[in-house]
């Protein structure tokens, strides 16, 4: 049969209905995506050596004779053995399968095969259990690297390594994405190669050209990506702000900013007054005080007749922000409003007809804010908050949404993000090649910093101890459990953290006022138990991490972390930053029951700085790109092979390369780009991450 990159999988012989359904579940349909599927390890199975020749213990091919029929043994009910003894020319080894009972009729004495397996035993007395074997004749997986492909129920790996070999000569096909200038400067393998090496390795040295063609591709193609998304909002227009100035805001404050806060100001009001829409993300740890320049940019918006709006990634937060900027507002004469899931029917309803009259300046919510129904009189700022919390897509979405029709086309509006996990700037600057960065690295004054202790089981009475005397001393305090707030597993550990909290109540504080909070209870009752620790109704409040964003309580003086060894450093930094926000020394006690030295020496770093850049560092030295940004949570495309901080400086080269091209080519147009232009949107939405 004709392969092309279109045939369907399921017209490959040996796919039937059911493999081809399992083949969908690993997103598997065409020629071309089984090419595109790459392994996720290799097997080195290139090693050759004779029966005695073989090292003890490890995993070799042996070539050898099947000198009699297999023969097939029942130890007992579900334990078959089926044995064949295997000889070359200087030796013999014993050949055992478990529970294999087709061996029998697949292996023929006096036929060659080869074995991959670990040899065991001395000369004379050798055997191997369980190998990988194909006739000689017909080897395909073995002498050879093989790849290790992630798979899914019904598809074996040697069935995918065999549809992959029987596919690869289409790579031929695959139409090259990356001119052919551009592959030469940097020393970078053809596709057909790439993909061919990729799969079928010729040797260590092919397989590492392969994969720094591939991986140097995918970044290529995320780093064009972005600078188009730049580029697209560079030739935009965006309202333009009277710049008014930051000193009439001031007034408003009943503090005196941070120098920090000054300089941002300052910036957001020259982005918009430029007639280009602003696109800033403002970085900076948790308790700089991001929230007064968002406010001032919503200030500055509404002053110009222009409506904002602020997205934040919870209710809670969304209903604080509400809170603390109402007050800001009113003393401006202007209206605040909250629109989350949270309201009734009618509460919505009203929000929207306000919104669509213009007589709400500044909306607040949360992703609700997103849905279908909600238009604006004159949107001109969208502020989102705790923006990794947010895909690269909601941002465009919202963003996109708030088109403004001014007669000779659109308007785009001004967009502000805020974000307090601090990324190493090298990283920042690529993962938001699409927006100019602010960095708040300064403190308001007055901040005593946390205390923080690391602390064994064997210290919980002590700890229990010193929850009841700040408590005496009319401090509140949080404790945290980690808890996974989506998913199957979700349950179970809802469960543990209500248990653990009743159990606080009942056996160890009884005397004292415990509270829970968690992501799975109602908007309503979360915000009734926020309301009341706020409020020092509550003295001890349980939570699972979604306290971590945001929420101000100046009065809570302790922060507990339980299991502290499962939460990243810049999670737990963050969950730190939730106390020492009042004038009360704080503290923060991170338990671990892990004696391990490694996560012991983890945990130490947060109690040795407070500087979430420096932890942001660390935890990306010692856990990797993968944990650090927690998958999820930061919001950009998946790559498959290339590693966004692990591999920086091929990050760096293709980024270089990708502002190149785009110098001289901006917006990727014509025939000739056509397969990159197809390629980035692929990888943009493979993550529901759309380019527009
Ligand atoms: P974050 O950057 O974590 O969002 P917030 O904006 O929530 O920080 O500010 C944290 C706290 O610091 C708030 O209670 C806020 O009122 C206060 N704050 C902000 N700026 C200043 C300042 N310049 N001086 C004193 N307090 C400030
Ligand atoms: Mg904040």
């Amino acid at each position: 049969m004709e392969l092309t990159l279109n045939t369907p999988l399921s017209a490959l012989p040996g796919v039937g209905a059911a493999r081809a359904r399992a083949l969908e579940r690993l997103g598997l349909r065409s020629v071309e995506d089984l090419l595109g599927y790459y392994p996720r390890e290799y097997e080195d199975r290139t090693r050759r050596h004779t029966i005695a020749s073989a090292p003890e213990g490890e995993a070799v091919c042996v070539a050898a004779l099947a000198a009699g029929p297999p023969r097939l043994s029942r130890i007992r009910k579900g334990l078959e053995l089926t044995k064949v003894q295997a000889v070359d020319a200087a030796g013999s080894m014993t050949v055992t399968f478990f529970n294999q009972s087709y061996i029998k009729d697949a292996i023929r004495p006096g036929e060659s095969y080869i074995f991959y397996g670990r040899v065991e035993g001395p000369p004379g007395r050798r055997t191997m259990t369980n190998p990988v074997f194909e006739r000689e004749d017909r080897a395909r997986f073995t002498g050879r690297i093989m790849p290790v492909y992630p798979l899914t129920a019904g598809i074996s790996n040697n069935l995918l390594a065999g549809l992959v070999q029987r596919c690869l000569d289409c790579a031929a096909c695959l139409p090259e994405s990356l001119p052919a200038g551009l592959r030469r400067d940097h020393g970078l393998a053809e596709l057909e190669f790439a993909v061919k090496n990729i799969h079928f390795p010729a040797d260590e040295a092919a397989l590492e050209l392969a994969r720094r063609r591939l991986m140097f591709e995918e970044l290529f193609q995320f780093a064009c990506g972005l600078a188009l998304l730049r580029g697209r909002r560079l030739s935009g227009r965006g309202p333009v702000l009277d710049r008014g100035s930051v000193a009439e805001f001031l007034v408003l404050l009943p503090f005196p900013p941070t120098g920090a806060q000054r300089r941002v100001m300052e910036e957001a009001a020259a982005d918009m007054a430029s007639g280009r829409p602003m696109n800033r993300l403002v970085q900076g740890d948790v308790g700089s005080g991001k929230t007064v320049t968002a406010a001032f940019a919503a200030w500055l918006a509404a002053r110009s007749g222009f409506q904002s709006a602020l997205m934040a990634p919870t209710e809670i937060l969304a209903e604080q922000h509400a809170r603390t900027l109402s007050g800001l507002f009113e003393r401006a004469g202007l209206r605040v409003g909250l629109l989350t899931a949270a309201l009734t029917a009618a509460q919505k309803r009203q929000v929207r007809a306000e919104l669509a009259a213009g007589t709400i300046d500044l909306i607040v919510g949360t992703h609700a804010l997103l849905s279908g129904g909600v238009e604006f009189a004159r949107l001109g700022l969208v502020v989102t908050d705790e923006q990794h919390r947010f895909g690269v897509a909601q941002r465009a979405a919202l963003a996109g949404k708030a088109v403004l029709e001014d007669g000779e086309g659109g308007l785009k509006p001004h967009t502000m993000v805020m974000s307090a996990t601090p990324i190493p700037r090298t990283l920042a600057l690529i993962l938001y090649g699409d927006l100019d960065v602010s960095v708040m690295d300064e403190l308001p004054p007055g901040r005593t910093p946390v205390e923080t202790f690391v602390v064994g089981e064997d210290k919980r009475a002590r700890m229990y101890r010193f929850v009841r005397r700040l408590v005496g001393e009319g401090r509140q305090a949080y404790v945290v459990c980690p808890a996974v707030e989506e998913g199957e597993e979700a349950a179970a550990g809802l469960k543990a953290v209500t248990a653990y909290a009743g159990e606080l109540q009942a056996k160890v504080f009884p005397d004292l006022r415990v509270g829970l909070v968690h992501g799975r209870m109602k908007p309503r009752d979360k915000e009734a138990v926020m309301t009341a620790f706020a409020a020092g109704e509550i003295d001890v409040l349980v939570a699972t991490t979604v306290v971590e964003v945001g929420l101000d309580v100046p009065n809570a003086a302790l922060m507990v972390v339980e299991n502290a060894e499962r939460f990243g450093l810049s999670q737990l930094h963050q969950l730190r930053g939730r106390v020492g926000r009042g004038k009360h020394q704080s503290y923060c006690v991170l338990v671990s029951a892990h004696r391990g030295d490694e996560s012991r020496a983890r945990l130490k770093i947060l109690a040795k700085t407070a500087d979430g850049f420096r932890i942001a560092e660390e935890d990306l030295k010692l856990r990797g790109p993968g944990d650090f940004f927690g998958r999820r949570q930061h919001g950009l495309p998946r790559l498959k092979l290339a590693d966004l901080a692990g591999d920086m400086s091929l990050l760096q080269e293709a980024q270089a390369a990708a502002k190149e091209l785009l110098r001289t080519n901006p917006g990727l147009e014509g025939e000739r780009f056509a397969p990159l232009r197809g390629r980035i949107q692929d990888l943009f939405a493979r993550n529901q991450d759309g380019m527009n």
